[in-house]
């Protein structure tokens, strides 16, 4: 199987050279270009444990590795590095399902595909043959930095560059990225906000793009190898719900997923091309709804005022994978797709055609909600279920109380309350510590929750990465240790 430029069909590249390379050379993102052309028994996939499910899906969706492979890099990844075996358990809350993404090394939901993604990275750089060691560039609005920084420090033959907001991420967040131990990590802060960040980054592959002193990639979810193990988690649910009773086999379910880049929500779709019985996938958005906007109107407009809200990884106005969806619902019309994206770099935004708009439509709903009623559902919940949410997670269940009749209704659950410890106190009525890290103590003795693990040490954590610079010096400042391969 090829995977293909999304603005280019003629641009393709087997399935490692487009998880070395993250991005196409056109700036277009890699996209398999006919599900049809997987054979995956999905139903069988129903009975295996998370691991070997995983293996055998990602198999399916990079063909260029055996089952063996792909079941060996499965193990280095998963094995013992999650709360759980399973990965991701499905909690019982109420009359929804809350899928738990954050039981990973960072308590978000990015462990999930960043745990697998340096496996993908080494294998497919020996299977290209490749000896110059991979510069991965990472813009973040907080999760995805200390999740990848934690998946690939010391990861032999790589190195990784993170860049972050530096007033758009909590203090708990920060201090997990400018804490991060290895060889082979740096981490800087950028003045400006999550898409400055993601610009820049961008800027930086388009300027290297071609010279052969660099050899640069990306571990944000325009990253196909980022992408595919989230898939997995779909089917998995599926088959718990399954195993709990609770659907019949061929049953529809809805998936209700907080939203920013759109990878989380696109490897549902993903899933649902595999075979995976889905009814809609509800992409919720906070204050910044954008995706709301588009998906009701089929205008994707990011001109508008930029919101800092309690969810901050979904603070984003530029929809990266959004790309990749226009690409399925367009039949691959790569140049359609060009022209779009086209349209949004110059002019700010773009419009689908009709018939696009209704395709989406019939797959996708959306919503979203201001930080006060994400309060709301967090306290409500607490209170009628004794189950504690984090403010994404928040975002999907509000959202998710339209949909009510439904059911069964999926809220996908992609942080640990503990990772945003003063919106989660604020939200039950508490008067939070000022300082961050005492209030997550604060908000153990008041839930009864242990502080997981790879939190409850931070704050005598030395701090190792102390770099500011501005969002235009991002390019220079990256260029350049990217090409003296100093870390
Ligand atoms: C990244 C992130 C999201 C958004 O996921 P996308 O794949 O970017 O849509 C939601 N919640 C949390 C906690 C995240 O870290």
């Amino acid at each position: 199987m090829r995977y293909q430029s999304t603005r280019n069909k003629n641009l393709t590249a087997s399935g490692p050279e487009a998880i070395l390379r993250g991005i196409a050379p056109d700036g277009g993102l890699y996209m398999i270009p006919d599900f049809g052309e997987i054979k995956l028994d999905w139903k069988s996939l129903l009975e295996l444990d998370t691991i070997p499910m995983a293996a055998k899906i990602l198999q399916a969706l990079l063909p260029d590795f055996t089952l063996e492979e792909m079941q060996e890099l499965a193990q280095k990844a998963y094995c013992g590095k999650f709360e759980t075996d399973e990965l991701t358990p499905l909690a019982e809350v109420g009359d929804r399902y809350v899928l738990e993404l954050f039981r990973g090394p960072t308590s978000a939901f990015k462990d999930v595909a960043l745990s697998m993604l340096p496996q993908l990275m080494t294998a497919s750089r020996k299977k290209a043959g490749q000896e110059q060691d991979i510069v991965i560039l990472t813009a973040t609005s907080g999760d995805t930095g200390k999740a990848a920084l934690e998946g690939f420090h010391d990861v032999e033959g790589i190195k990784i560059m993170v860049f972050y907001p530096n007033n758009g991420v909590s203090a708990v967040q920060k201090a997990q990225m400018v804490t991060q131990q290895g060889s082979n990590v740096k981490v800087a802060a950028i003045n400006g906000n999550f898409d400055d960040a993601q610009t820049g980054v961008k800027n930086t592959f388009a300027a290297a793009l071609g010279d052969p002193a660099y050899c640069l990639s990306s571990a944000n979810s325009i990253n196909i190898g980022r992408l595919a193990p989230q898939v997995v988690y779909y089917f998995k649910a599926y088959a718990d719900l399954l195993k709990k009773g609770k659907i019949q086999l061929g049953d529809e379910v809805t998936y209700v997923v907080p939203t920013g880049n759109f990878g989380d929500i696109l490897a549902g779709y993903f899933a649902k091309k595999l075979g995976l019985p889905v009814k809609k996938f509800i992409c919720a958005s906070n204050q910044n709804k954008v995706l709301t906007d588009f998906l009701h109107e089929g205008l994707y407009d990011r001109k508008r005022p930029f919101y800092k809200t309690t969810s901050p990884s979904m603070d984003i106005l530029v929809s990266s994978n959004l790309e990749r969806l226009l690409f399925m619902m367009s039949d691959c019309d790569s140049e359609l797709v060009a022209s779009l994206m086209k349209d949004l770099n110059e002019k700010g935004s773009y419009q689908v055609p009709e018939e696009m708009l209704k395709k989406i439509q019939a797959e996708f709903a959306a919503g979203f909600c201001d930080d006060e009623q994400t309060a709301q559902a967090i306290a409500k919940v607490w209170k009628e279920h004794g189950y504690l949410m984090d403010t994404h997670t928040a975002v999907a269940w509000a959202v998710s109380e339209d949909y009510e009749g439904e059911e069964p209704l999926v809220v996908l659950s992609t942080a640990s309350p503990f990772k945003f410890p003063h919106a989660v106190l604020s939200a039950l009525g508490e008067t939070p510590c000022e300082d961050e890290f005492e209030s997550l103590n604060q908000l153990s003795a008041l839930s009864g929750l242990p502080i997981p693990k790879n939190l409850a040490g931070l704050k005598s954590a030395k701090v190792l990465h102390t770099d500011v610079i501005e969002k235009d010096s991002l390019v220079n400042y990256a260029l350049e240790l990217a090409k003296k391969q100093i870390w």
